[in-house]
Parts: C-alpha cells; structure tokens; sequence
C-alpha cells in the first residue's frame, strides 16, 4: 500500500486545517494483521467543529491517534495546516519519513484530551498547564505562568490552581487537561471521548469549556456520544463504522434525518 494516496499530489484546500486522504491503518502483520481505517477521507476546514460518533471499535481513537501521529499510518495521507504529517518531500518530489523530532515538532501544534485526564498527580493544576512550555518549548517559567493564569481562568478555575489533581473532581480535572493542552497555542484540538468517564453530573462542565473553545474560534475535532453538544455546536457530523465513514453532513441531516441504515441503527441506541 502506497503510504501517500495519489490524490494528496492535489493540493490543499487553503482553508482547510485538517486534510484526511484515503488513509489506512493495519495493526500487526500477516496472520495477526488487523485492518481498523479502510479509507478514511475527512476534511476539516479553519475554525469548524467536527463530531464523530460510531459504535465502540469502529476506529475513531485510532482516526485520532492517526492524526496527530501517535500512529504511523499504512496508507493514504493527513495533512495539518498544510503541513503533510510524518513526511517530507524533497527537491525531486520523493517522500522521506520525518525523523520523530521533527515528527514531535509536528504534534506539538495539535492539542488532545482524553478520555482520562492523565495529568501529572504530583503538580497542582498550575504546574501542569506551565509543565510543557517550560519543558517543550523553552518558555521562562514567569511567562508560562502568566499565560497559565489565563488559562486557568478560562476554564473557570482560578480558585483551584494551587490544588492537585486527586483534590479535583473529574470534571475539574478534564477543564484542567483542557487548559493544559490549550498552553501550547495549538492549532487543531483532538478530543477522544472527554466526558466517557465522567459522572453524569459533571459531564456539563467540560462541554461548556468546549463550547467556549468553539465559539472562539478553535478548530476541532470531537469523537463523543454526547449528541446535544453535536446538534448545539458542531458544523459537521461524521458517523464512523467498521473503519470507514459512512455518513456526513450538518447536524440536522446526519442526526435528524440520516440516510444509512447503520447511522439510523447507532441513533436509535443512543438517542
Ligand atoms: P473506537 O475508538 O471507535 O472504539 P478504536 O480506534 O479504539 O475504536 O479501535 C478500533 C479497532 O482497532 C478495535 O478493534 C481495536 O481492537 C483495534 N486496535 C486499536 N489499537 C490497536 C493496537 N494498538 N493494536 C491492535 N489493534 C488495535
Ligand atoms: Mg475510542
């Protein structure tokens, strides 16, 4: 399998922030191979909220991870800001696989949250939002707190940013992993299911933050089954299963009124 997709030779729509191109993603080899992205094509346009929605195992995670390279991927191509991901091409036009610095460089200008928080347990929430732009980029520790300050604000909890993680709630410390990711200025935010391991009650909290972070204009794409936050702020919805996308379109039409029968089915178990 080809690793760049003929069409990735067309060049990117300016606007677009995120280019997803015929991309594919076996795991293993052989016997064991696993065939989880079968042709994803997705694009993402500057400031614009995506959601994707599917059955569990359908390969949204691994869309994600493809994305912002925590996964090399078997074929097909992803750009970024119109950036081709993992690859460079030289004068002749021949691509090179980016050494992982320059891959890390890369992933730096996108920002994820996950499921679980994963903050760091022994700083408090201050000191995990300035942690990677003292230690990524270099940023003297009196800016990196002055932009934490605001940060912290931002998702409502200046009156926690001297408390550790096991002293937050979930929800808390999902606004925090927002925060934290945000400090890096990125460009694209990744969220993999952010409110999956909430109690119900919380869950509100952080969709607020990122609805906010839509609202001010922050490109994003969403894998959640929270389908009010879908209709209320996404501009696309994607509808993922068994590796490809079967459906997309504008809230209304994906939610309310859906063409495929496996979109209908997924709906009709989670409305
Ligand atoms: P979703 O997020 O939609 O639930 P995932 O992307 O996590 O789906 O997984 C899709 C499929 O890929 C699943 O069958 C899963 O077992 C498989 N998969 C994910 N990561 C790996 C891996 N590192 N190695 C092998 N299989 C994997
Ligand atoms: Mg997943």
């Amino acid at each position: 399998m080809s690793v760049v997709a003929d069409s990735a030779a067309a060049p990117a729509d300016a606007t677009d922030m995120v280019c997803v191109r015929a991309v594919h993603k076996v795991f293993g080899h052989g016997h064991d191979a696993v065939h989880v992205l079968k042709g994803v094509d997705l694009d993402v346009a500057r400031g614009e909220v995506t959601v994707i929605l599917g059955p569990s195992g359908s390969g949204k995670s691994t869309l994600l991870r493809c994305i912002n390279e925590l996964e090399e991927i078997t074929g097909g191509s992803v750009m970024v800001g119109g950036d081709l991901m993992g690859y460079r091409k030289d004068a002749k036009g021949t691509l090179h696989r980016l050494h992982p610095k320059a891959v890390a460089k890369q992933r730096s200008r996108i920002g994820m949250v996950f499921q679980r928080f994963h903050l760091f347990p022994h700083m408090t929430a201050l000191e995990n939002i300035m942690e990677a732009p003292v230690q990524v980029r270099g940023m003297s520790k009196k800016a990196a707190k002055q932009r934490a300050l605001e940060l912290i604000e931002r998702v409502g909890l200046s009156d926690r940013m001297e408390h550790y993680p096991a002293q937050l709630s979930g929800g808390q410390q999902q606004r925090v992993a927002i925060a934290r990711a945000l400090a890096m200025d990125p460009e694209l935010m990744l969220f993999d299911e952010p409110t999956s391991a909430l109690d119900p009650e919380l869950v509100g909290e952080v969709l607020s933050v990122m609805q906010d972070l839509a609202k001010s204009g922050m490109t994003m794409i969403v894998v959640t089954h929270e389908i009010g936050f879908a209709r209320e702020v996404a501009d696309h919805v994607v509808f993922m299963d068994d590796g490809v996308i079967v459906e997309s379109g504008p809230p209304s039409a994906v939610l309310d009124d859906p063409k495929e029968d496996r979109t209908k089915d997924f709906l009709s178990h989670v409305l």
